[in-house]
């Protein structure tokens, strides 16, 4: 299966050749190519190995070296790399590969509407390792008050139509790390102004959780409104209700925070199509 998977992706992708190649990272005098580190962390991703030590212990296997034309890097040089890595070069990549599956058409819209997900996600945490990046919050416990880091990240996926008896493709465009100091919200802002130049016409509808709805997302809104508006389409608004309804205004020309006054669970921005 892997072999396969690996088989299509060079054939429709050129992952190798084009995406990967172009990957760097911030190291003056490299000795190991950011692109075969980036190869190696792919695998393990495929195959679900879980951790970096997993796949370094899986560094005799032949297929490393075939795969990699080298040996298997070491778990520390794999951190160290990511660590380093230049996120323009990735962001790069997935937009190559979204490209790719437009033209392929294999990017089906969800009854005339394409759907785009924003929402935050924790990676990891911890009690003790941390580094400048870290979110801080306080655990309260029996043995007394603790701090906890963790990195929390916006992501925008596109979600496409399903095929019947399909999976529907989940394709995250773009991720935007939360900084110390500010709220989920802002990041999204922050992810929404980069995603809506590069991909102005990839989705219609956006889909947020509670935390985006109308009151507290007054920013959110007016970066996904202005852009619109400037790209000269009509605007509307859904918002979700409990119980799986949803209200579906029509195209605003008023401002937007008037329609948004009736307090959803959940709030979708969608651009009218004319
Ligand atoms: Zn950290």
């Amino acid at each position: 299966m892997l072999r396969r998977l690996i088989g299509y992706s060079q054939k429709v992708f050129r992952l190798s050749t084009r995406l990967i190649a172009s990957f760097t990272d911030r190291r003056p005098e490299p000795r190991i190519s950011t692109a075969t580190v980036a190869k190696a962390a792919m695998v393990m991703f495929w195959a679900r190995m879980g951790s970096l030590n997993a796949l370094e212990m899986s560094g005799a296997s032949r297929f490393w070296k075939h795969w990699l034309g080298q040996p298997m890097p070491s778990a520390d040089t794999m951190g160290n790399v990511h660590s380093k890595m230049d996120a323009g070069t990735l962001r790069e990549a997935i937009h190559q590969v979204y490209g790719g599956l437009k033209r392929n058409k294999a990017l089906p819209d969800n009854r005339g509407i394409s759907l785009a997900i924003v929402d935050g996600h924790e990676s990891h945490a911890s009690d003790l390792r941390h580094c400048a990046g870290c979110l801080e919050r306080t655990i309260h416990g029996r043995p007394g008050d603790r701090i906890q880091y963790y990195h929390r990240q916006v992501t925008l996926l596109l979600v496409t139509g399903a095929p019947s008896g399909r999976q529907p493709l989940r394709l995250p465009l773009d991720q935007e790390a939360q900084r110390p100091g500010e709220d989920e919200v802002a990041t999204a802002v922050r992810l929404l102004e980069r995603v809506l130049v590069r991909y102005p016409r990839a989705f219609d509808l956006v889909l947020a959780d509670g935390l985006y709805a109308p009151a507290s997302s007054t920013s959110c809104w007016n970066t996904i409104n202005t852009y619109w508006r400037s790209s000269k389409m009509n605007v509307g608004i859904s918002i979700k209700m409990p119980l799986g309804c949803s209200i579906r205004f029509p195209p605003f020309r008023e401002p937007i925070e008037r329609g948004l006054a009736s307090g959803g669970t959940s709030a979708t921005w969608f651009r009218g199509r004319r």
